[in-house]
């Protein structure tokens, strides 16, 4: 999508798809002349703020599908490219959600996963005040094939009062959140152009706790950004500890030519990068071991998604709660699609087991 002029000059690619036409690539296949190179990316800035997002064919597991209902954003953080590449943010119509929403209802998916790159902004493009986020997920929990609601992630700003009135009163709506962090230096946060200081983040993560105890809250971290010296580094452990993430998804800061902070000075180095990543990859396993350990004992609904054979010819079921707890349960068939309630018994490092 960025890069297609760079593309262009490697010998032998037929065809070059942007973002948006990715969706009909056999059909561009079938027509294309294998002699010439064929471009279909749409620069971002032509993207319309009102053009409907391409619809994408839901990706499902058949118990789990994900459904994307949102494009673009306007936030311009100063290390990402995608404002630059995937235009402003912007909504598919409630009515064209629906549908799809309807269809896999009809195929036996039990638990949608909402995606997009700035979920909250869901609807702000539409008709004002007609439709958001949380007005959606009521709409989409009519449907009574569909057991439960996740969303893929979302930006602390926008998690409003309606949206947490929501999660706490949709009884569909599972325990997960992932809220992008980042960093937990204010100094580097406001270098990011987050919208937010970790004041900010700490006061409305208690509040959701307090409002949703079980809820696991997951999270991004980026490393090495320009500036981020060992003070900071240190001041992100201790905030990530002070959270309490229940897992942490970390990434290692790249200059991208389109973003600001390529310019910033005091760029960090590789091994440094790599150091403190391997830091967080270690505190994530341990958060997450915690995590899993408050539930212990207590009896959880999941959503079996599928058996697997162990060497011996033993048939484990698999599946995971709304708080996203990976669920072994041995000896146990024929329940695949099914919420079954199961005893939590058993930790280890990545998933719970239930002997039922
Ligand atoms: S990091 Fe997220 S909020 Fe920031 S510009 Fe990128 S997509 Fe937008």
């Amino acid at each position: 999508q960025s890069n297609y002029e760079d593309l262009q000059k490697i010998e032998g690619i037929s065809l070059i798809a942007g973002n948006g036409e990715k969706n009909d690539i056999l059909q561009q296949l079938i027509k294309i002349d294998f002699h010439d190179t064929v471009i279909r990316v749409k620069p971002a800035k032509y993207l319309k703020k009102y053009d409907n997002v391409p619809k994408n064919k839901s990706s499902s597991l058949h118990t789990r599908a994900w459904l994307k209902i949102q494009d673009g954003c306007n936030r311009f953080c100063t290390y990402c490219k995608v404002p630059y590449v995937r235009g402003p943010a912007r909504s598919r119509t409630v009515e064209d959600v629906l549908e799809e929403v309807s269809n896999l209802n009809s195929n036996g998916v039990k638990e949608l996963v909402l995606t997009g790159i700035n979920l909250g902004t869901y609807g702000r493009n539409k008709d004002k005040g007609k439709t958001n986020l949380a007005k959606l997920i009521s709409l989409i929990s009519d449907f009574k094939g569909i057991k439960r609601i996740r969303l893929s992630s979302i930006e602390l700003i926008d998690i409003d009062d309606e949206l947490l009135n929501t999660f706490k009163n949709c009884s569909k709506f599972c325990h997960h959140l992932h809220i992008p962090l980042q960093s937990g230096d204010d100094k580097i946060l406001n270098l990011m152009n987050r919208p937010y200081n970790t004041s900010i983040f700490y006061k409305k993560i208690s509040l959701i706790k307090q409002v949703i105890p079980d809820i696991a809250i997951t999270t991004d971290i980026m490393v090495g950004f320009p500036n981020e010296d060992s003070n900071s580094f240190s001041k992100t452990i201790n905030f990530v500890r002070k959270i309490c993430f229940a897992k942490i998804h970390v990434f290692k800061y790249s200059n991208r030519k389109e973003c600001l902070a390529a310019l910033l000075p005091n760029k960090v180095d590789n091994r440094v990068k790599k150091e403190r990543s391997k830091r967080l990859q270690d505190l994530s396993i341990e958060l997450f071991y915690d995590f899993q350990k408050k539930f212990l004992n207590s009896i959880a609904d999941v959503l079996v998604e599928d058996e697997i054979k162990d060497k011996e010819g033993r048939i484990y079921s698999r599946g995971i709660t709304d708080n996203y707890i990976k669920v072994i349960i041995p000896d146990f068939i024929g329940k695949k699609g099914e919420i079954v309630s199961v005893k939590l018994n058993q930790i280890s490092s990545n998933y719970v087991i239930s002997l039922v």
